[in-house]
């Protein structure tokens, strides 16, 4: 490691700031060894559309599932937003961030997700790690799966609380791990995913909700993906029929609604005690009122046409079943390759015949498992995504490839 010193010769640095890029210079070396560093590849995308090296790929690695960011309904709300607010808030909502398309966003999302209120956060991260730490404290219990977003496990970190993982939906792990500690702290969160973003299977919620209800511990969701393309729009609660005994509904505005910010929904001293004590809330600027015309402009979509929400499972479920793969249980489909090589190779054999499917690599996803995340939404053309089955078929040797859990 290291063997490159580096040097700006039209600098004189002092040996601090060399030592600083060195580090950054080695730390990259090394990911870039094992096929694990990254790049920002400029995507121009004009919804479906992404243009790469001069060359414009059908995307299937965005989640924008209604392609609502570039709905024309969207876009001029969003517009006529900056016209009559302005470009930014301007100062955290406690001070006088504060406008009032905020407030209708979240009259919107309280009355479509069945809750007494609404509290909209900066982006779907800020808002777990807000509304956890905002939550428990060190005294206190957390259960995750194993497969939530890293931005929960940020949150649990941050708020210092005894952090348990349970195995990926497996009732059997988290009752037991619940019965063995849960009385040992005043309060116990236990957090899962809707629609899990990497692996686009679903958390049995009526059962964790029961099991939460038997525990006396306080159960939260985070829907990033459900919202907009499950249960009519509505989420992953709705169509488990037990929105109801979900106390804590966590999503973000950036995907199946194309804008960006995120939210939870709850009741309203909970909502109350997110607006006082969320430092991700209250040490942060509002959201710009251009997203938030955008979102509201999306919500009231989800409302007018069921039906186009419907359409992302609808064709990966089309597609799951020219593969012969195991029905898709959301717009999500992972396909497993292993090592991130080869899943880079795949993506661009993929990238060869005009699809843009990314490789998701760790730590994004565990160890081994390095896959093809192929997300479908609403605008995909059916006779695409039938050449794109015949593509991973024939060109990947799909016998080579498992579908993820379930
Ligand atoms: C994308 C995502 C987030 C983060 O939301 P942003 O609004 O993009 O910050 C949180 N949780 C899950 C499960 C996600 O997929």
């Amino acid at each position: 490691m290291g063997q490159k010193r580096y040097t700006r010769k039209d600098h004189n640095e002092s040996l601090a700031v060399q030592s600083l890029n060195q580090f950054a210079l080695d730390k990259l070396a090394q990911l870039e060894r094992v096929s694990l560093r990254r790049v920002l590849a400029e995507s121009a995308r004009d919804g479906l559309y992404v243009e790469r090296d001069g060359r414009k790929l059908l995307s299937f690695s965005c989640n924008d599932y209604l392609n609502l960011s570039h709905h024309p309904a969207v876009k001029a709300a969003a517009q006529e937003a900056i016209t009559r607010y302005g470009t930014g808030a301007g100062a955290s909502r406690l001070v006088t961030g504060n406008h009032p398309l905020l407030i209708e966003l979240e009259e919107k999302l309280a009355r479509l997700k069945g809750t007494e209120a609404a509290c909209v956060f900066g982006s779907g991260y800020l808002a777990n790690l807000g509304v956890i730490a905002t939550l428990v404290g060190k005294e206190d219990l957390i259960l995750i799966d194993r497969l939530s977003h890293a931005c929960i496990h940020a949150g649990a970190q941050l708020s210092g609380a005894a952090t348990l993982v349970f195995d990926h939906n497996d009732m059997d792990h988290v009752t037991s791990l619940l019965k063995a500690n849960r009385g040992a702290y005043p309060h116990a969160l236990l957090i899962t995913e809707g629609v899990f973003s990497m692996d686009g299977d679903r958390a049995p919620l009526k059962a964790l909700s029961a099991l939460c209800k038997a525990h006396n511990s306080w159960f939260m969701i985070d829907d990033a993906h459900g919202l907009g393309v499950i249960g009519d729009g509505r989420g992953s609660a709705a169509e488990a029929g037990c929105a109801a005994d979900i106390p804590l509904q966590m999503g973000t505005l950036s995907k199946a609604a194309g804008s960006y910010g995120g939210y939870l929904c709850a009741s309203k001293p909970i909502i109350d005690l997110m607006k006082t004590r969320a430092r991700t809330l209250i040490y942060s600027t509002g959201l710009a009122p251009a997203s938030a015309a955008a979102a509201i402009a999306a919500l009231d979509i989800f409302e007018r046409e069921p039906e186009l929400t419907r359409m992302p499972l609808l064709k990966a479920q089309s597609f799951t079943q020219r593969l012969g793969l195991p029905l898709a249980q959301s717009p999500i489909v992972p396909l497993i390759i292993g090592e991130p090589e080869a899943a880079l190779e795949a993506s661009h054999l993929l990238a060869e015949e005009g699809f843009l499917v990314t490789a998701i690599r760790p730590p994004t996803v565990p160890q081994g498992t390095a896959r093809l995340r192929i997300a479908f939404s609403a605008a995909h053309p059916d006779a695409e995504i039938e050449r794109l089955a015949g593509v991973i078929s024939t060109r990947l040797g799909l016998s080579h490839l498992c579908p993820a859990s379930s």
